[in-house]
């Protein structure tokens, strides 16, 4: 089978018969499958992807649980050669597959994104913070895309085999993508259309926790495995910070003693407190890579590497 279309879907009852048709229209020439995810709509949605013709296969969940999750079950059942995620809102056009394909059958790409260049949102709520956002992105992965989160995307079928997107992940698929050894990431500028029926699932928050989730996987790719590397040079920096101030202050009492001038306590300089404060952060750093050391000693995927090939010869 050619493709895999891949549809989370949450209340969108509306918009699936034409999705269905539209789809249809645009993907002559290829064999594929529409796995419909109903992420727990509450409003015939399953009804609509019940009554659907052709290779379908749905997936219902028993409540919601988010985009990402709806993903992750998708990916774990697609069976095509390429893999094609969409929104399921008619904002996503399926006329772009065709040449996503082809940008990674003949021009090798692990993974296509979509970019809504003209992007059909409010400017202010949407627009806007999405830029700021992908430009953070871009700074933090060093993955060149304009539109990161863009639900229109099509990959090697690897590629999603080999990931796991979790919690609110979805946003950053290139990111672990690329974390997993999938180095080659493109992007087609795609149309986008206004919604159509339905509201919008995602509001303001999904900038503040897209942050919240980047530093994360930032952290987790860098310090993931090693977490003492992080910890410890942090906390060794502290720690001599503080060591140096200690030795000054102790110094200078004793000089100032010697040569018989006015001292204050030790306890009157600001500069104690800063020496205390960076001695006991110096500490609690070290302490908090130690603990890190020991989690991730137990963490199951601490040896799971992706292997490319193999292969051994015959004596
Ligand atoms: N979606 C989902 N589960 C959720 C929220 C959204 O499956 O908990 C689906 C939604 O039905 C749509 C896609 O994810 O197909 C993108 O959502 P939406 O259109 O609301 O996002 P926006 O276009 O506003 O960024
Ligand atoms: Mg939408």
């Amino acid at each position: 089978m050619d493709l895999s279309i891949i549809i989370p879907l949450y209340n969108e009852a509306d918009s699936l018969p034409e999705l269905k048709a539209w789809i249809d229209r645009s993907l002559q020439g290829f064999t594929y499958e529409l796995i419909f995810v109903d992420d727990g709509s509450t409003d015939g949605s399953w009804e609509a992807i019940r009554q659907m013709s052709g290779q379908v296969h749905g997936i219902r969940f028993r409540r919601n649980y988010g985009k990402s999750a709806a993903l992750y079950e998708g990916f774990s059942a697609a069976r095509g050669d390429i893999v094609v995620t969409m929104d399921a809102d008619l904002q996503d056009s399926p006329e772009e597959i065709p040449e996503m394909v082809r940008m990674i059958r003949e021009e090798g790409y692990d993974l296509v994104s979509g970019w809504k260049q003209h992007r059909q949102d409010n400017a202010l709520t949407k627009n806007l913070p999405s830029k700021l956002y992908n430009w953070t992105a871009r700074k933090v992965t060093g993955i060149k895309l304009h539109d990161m989160n863009c639900g229109l995307k099509a990959y090697k079928a690897d590629v999603v085999k080999n990931i796991e997107v979790y919690g609110e992940m979805h946003r950053y698929i290139p990111y672990l993508a690329q974390n997993a050894g999938f180095g080659k990431i493109g992007e087609k500028p795609v149309h986008h259309q206004k919604r159509k029926y339905g509201v919008s699932k995602f509001g303001m928050d999904r900038f503040v926790h897209g942050f919240l989730d980047l530093m994360s996987l930032w952290f987790l790719s860098r310090f993931g495995s090693k977490p003492m590397h992080f910890f410890g040079t942090s906390g060794t920096l502290m720690f001599l910070i503080g060591f140096v101030m200690t030795v000054w202050i102790i110094v200078a009492k004793l000089v100032h003693q010697a040569q018989g001038l006015k001292y204050r306590a030790v306890t009157e300089q600001p500069l104690f407190y800063l020496a205390l404060l960076a001695v006991v952060l110096g500490v609690m750093l070290f302490l908090a890579g130690f603990l890190g050391e020991l989690v991730s000693r137990n963490a199951p995927e601490r040896n799971r590497y992706q292997i490319k090939e193999h292969f051994s010869t015959k004596p």
